[in-house]
C-alpha cells in the first residue's frame, strides 16, 4: 500500500504554521510499514485541493488529509473528498448528539455552522471526535482509501492512535515494530562504525543510525507476522548492541537526558544544586522540565560574573585570579559551593567559553569544564565543543547531564 499526506490550510502554506501533523502521520505511516512517496500542502481552495486529491489518487492508495473539517466556509475537505466518491453528504444523527454533547460540556453556544460538521459521506466510516467538534471520515472504495482527519495535532494524533492506526493495521499482512536506542558520547559516525557490521549483514531485524542535536540513535526494527514475533527478533540485535555500547545507551523510545537523569536522581534518592556559567540556568531549566524533580532539585544558581561565583558559591578571589573564571579549579569550586550551600548531595557546574568572542590560544571558543562532586566525591570534566554559541551551550548541557547519569551509574 502506498500513500500520501496532505494538509490542507492556507495557514501551513503561508509557513504561519508549522506541518507537525505531517510529519507525526509520516512517522505512524512508517511504522506500520505503508510507504509514503509524496507529501503536499493546499490551501483552503476547492478546486487546488481537488485537483490534489485526483492527482493523490493516480498514484497512490491511500491518501491521508488533515485540516479543513470545521465548521467555516474555508472548510472545504469533507466535501472534496465526497465529490471524489461521489457520494452524498448525509446527517449522521450520533455526530450530531457529540457536537451538541460538546457544546454543552464547553458552555459555549452551538451555531448552525457547527450542524454542518455533522455530515457525513453516505458511505463512510466516521471517526468521533473525543478531543474537539469536527469526526474524521474514512471513505474507502474502489481500492483506494481516504482519511480525512481534523486539522488541530491535539484532535488529529489520538484519532489517528486509537481509530485509524487499527483500521490501517489490519490491512498490512505484516507488523512492524521499533525499538529505538538512544546512545550519548558517541558521534554519529563512531556509532556507525561500531555496528557497521551488524548494519550490512541485517535485513530484518534492519538497524537504522541516525543524529539529533547532541545524541546519536539506532532504530531497529522488525518485520512479522505479529508484535510479539517482531519483538523476539529483535531482542537478540539489541542484546549485542548494548554489549558493545554498555552505558553509552542511556534510554529507549521517545525520550530524553533531562528526563532519564531526573528519574536517575530520583531513583537514587539524590538532591542536586546546579550553578551554572556558560550554560545560564539551561541544566537547571532542563531538570525542571520532569514534573516530580522538586522532591531532589534543590537550588540552581546562575553565577555569570567573578562577584557571583564568589558570593553566593565562595569560589576564591585566588582561585579566580590564579587560574581564571574557565577552569577545572574554579568549576570545582563552583560545584562543591553549590552542594554546601543548597546542602545538597549533589553539586554540578559549567563554566566555559561560549564565544563568539571571548576566545584565546589557550583557552578557545568551545572550551567548557563541568565540575560535578557528589556526596563529598569532586571531579572535573575537559570538553570541547565546536559550533556556534547556541550548539556550544546545548552541548554543554547534554554533556554535563550525560557526565551526571554516568558517575552516578558507578
Ligand atoms: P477546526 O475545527 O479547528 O477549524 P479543522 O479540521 O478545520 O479544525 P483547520 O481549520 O484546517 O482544521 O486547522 C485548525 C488548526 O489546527 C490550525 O489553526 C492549526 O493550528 C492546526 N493545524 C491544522 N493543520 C495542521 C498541520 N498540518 N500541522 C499542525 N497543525 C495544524
Ligand atoms: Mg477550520
Amino acid at each position: 500500500m502506498k500513500a500520501e499526506i496532505i494538509a490542507v490550510g492556507t495557514e501551513i502554506l503561508l509557513g504561519d504554521i508549522l506541518n507537525t501533523n505531517a510529519q507525526y502521520l509520516a512517522l505512524q505511516l512508517a511504522e506500520l510499514g505503508i510507504d509514503v512517496h509524496y507529501q503536499s500542502v493546499v490551501g483552503d481552495n476547492p478546486q487546488r485541493l481537488k485537483d490534489t486529491i485526483f492527482h493523490a489518487f493516480s498514484r497512490a492508495s491511500l491518501i491521508i488529509t488533515t485540516g479543513g473539517l470545521g465548521p467555516t466556509e474555508d472548510d472545504l475537505t469533507k466535501e472534496t473528498g465526497a465529490e471524489y466518491f461521489d457520494e452524498e453528504l448525509v446527517l449522521d444523527e450520533r455526530a450530531l448528539k457529540r457536537i451538541e454533547n460538546y457544546f454543552n460540556k464547553v458552555g459555549r453556544k452551538m451555531t448552525e455552522n457547527n450542524r454542518k460538521q455533522a455530515f457525513v459521506p453516505k458511505n463512510s466510516t466516521v471517526l468521533y471526535n473525543d478531543n474537539g467538534t469536527a469526526p474524521g471520515i474514512i471513505i474507502e472504495k474502489n481500492n483506494k482509501i481516504l482519511v480525512m482527519l481534523p486539522g488541530p495535532p491535539k484532535e488529529t494524533v489520538p484519532m489517528f492512535e486509537q481509530q485509524v492506526k487499527p483500521y490501517l493495521a489490519k490491512k498490512q499482512e505484516y507488523t512492524f515494530v521499533s525499538r529505538v536506542l538512544r546512545i550519548a558520547g558517541v558521534g554519529e559516525s563512531s556509532m556507525e562504525t561500531i555496528v557497521k557490521d551488524l548494519i550490512d549483514s541485517q535485513t530484518n531485524p534492519s538497524i537504522a543510525p541516525y543524529a539529533k542535536d547532541a545524541e546519536s540513535i539506532l532504530r531497529i526494527t522488525a518485520k512479522a507476522k505479529d508484535k510479539q514475533q517482531a519483538e523476539q527478533m529483535i531482542e537478540p540485535v539489541a542484546q549485542e548492541i548494548y554489549r558493545r555500547f554498555g552505558n553509552d545507551i542511556y534510554a529507549e523510545g521517545e525520550t530524553n537526558m533531562q528526563t532519564t537523569v531526573a528519574k536517575l536522581l530520583i531513583d537514587k534518592q539524590k538532591t542536586i544544586a546546579t550553578a551554572e556559567s556558560c550554560t545560564g540556568g539551561a541544566i537547571a531549566s532542563a531538570l525542571v522540565e520532569y514534573a516530580g524533580i522538586s522532591s531532589t532539585f534543590i537550588d540552581g544558581c546562575v553565577t555569570y560574573s567573578n562577584a557571583s561565583k564568589q558570593n553566593r558559591l565562595g569560589v576564591k578571589s585566588e582561585t579566580l585570579q590564579k587560574y581564571g573564571a574557565v577552569s577545572p579549579q574554579t568549576a570545582i569550586e563552583m560545584a562543591e559551593g553549590a552542594a554546601k550551600t543548597a546542602n545538597a548531595n549533589i553539586g554540578l557546574s559549567t563554566t566555559g567559553v561560549a564565544g563568539p568572542d571571548g576566545g584565546t590560544e589557550q583557552k578557545p571558543v568551545g572550551l567548557v569544564y563541568i565540575g560535578l562532586t557528589i556526596d563529598g566525591v569532586t571531579t572535573v570534566k575537559e570538553c570541547h565543543f565546536v559550533g556556534n554559541r547556541e550548539k556550544i551551550r546545548v552541548r554543554a548541557v547534554y554533556t554535563a547531564l550525560d557526565y551526571l547519569r554516568r558517575e552516578l551509574l558507578k
